[in-house]
């Protein structure tokens, strides 16, 4: 199937010069979510994993359906002050000024095999932050999955030494 198709490409928002990549029109259809996550599950069933984890909030719309298929569970990341519990929390640049991203400091067990998901791999910068929560809790980054990847700005050598699967190129 022709993923990019499903791909709604929005010019100049959320500001000028950004070409938005709206997943929204993927996901509202059935035939296209469906075959986009369990591309994901397959590449998933070949690295064991035990846990998927995602950050807020489109990483949970990729790694929910892809964590209930597995049989596994699902670990949020979320924005400092949104989890209800102890976590543990680490800062990352932002195109102006940064950011915390958190995650339950139980939600992994040491040595468990973690699949990453979000929707799309830019600068790499989420998901940077992303994997040194699950490092700090002991966890292995088994995968990192992406619908879309955008080349042009390079994430994935942010990410270098991770494994990686990406749908879509840009
Ligand atoms: P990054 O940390 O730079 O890899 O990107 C973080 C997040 O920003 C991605 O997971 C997307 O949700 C969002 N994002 C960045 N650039 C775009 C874009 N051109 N279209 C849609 N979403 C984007």
């Amino acid at each position: 199937m022709d993923l990019k198709k499903f791909v709604t490409i929005v010019e100049d928002w959320p500001k000028p010069g950004i070409k938005f990549k709206d997943i929204t029109t993927l996901m509202d259809n059935g035939e296209a979510y469906r075959y986009a996550t369990d591309r994901i599950v397959d590449y998933a069933k070949q690295r064991n994993i035990d846990i998927v984890v995602g950050p807020e909030a489109r990483g949970f719309i990729i790694g929910c359906p892809v964590a209930y298929s597995l049989g596994v569970g699902f670990a949020p990341v979320r924005k400092e002050g949104k989890l209800p519990r102890e976590t543990v929390k680490v800062n990352y640049g932002l195109e102006y000024g940064s950011d915390v991203l958190t995650i339950h400091k139980d939600a992994i067990k040491p040595g468990q095999r973690v699949l990453i998901t979000d929707d799309l791999l830019a600068t790499g910068g989420t998901i940077d932050a992303t994997i040194k929560l699950v490092e700090q809790l002991g966890g292995v980054v088994a995968g990192i999955a992406f619908l879309i990847e955008l080349t042009y700005l390079d994430g994935r050598n942010k990410l270098d030494g991770y494994d990686i699967l990406t749908l879509m190129e840009y």
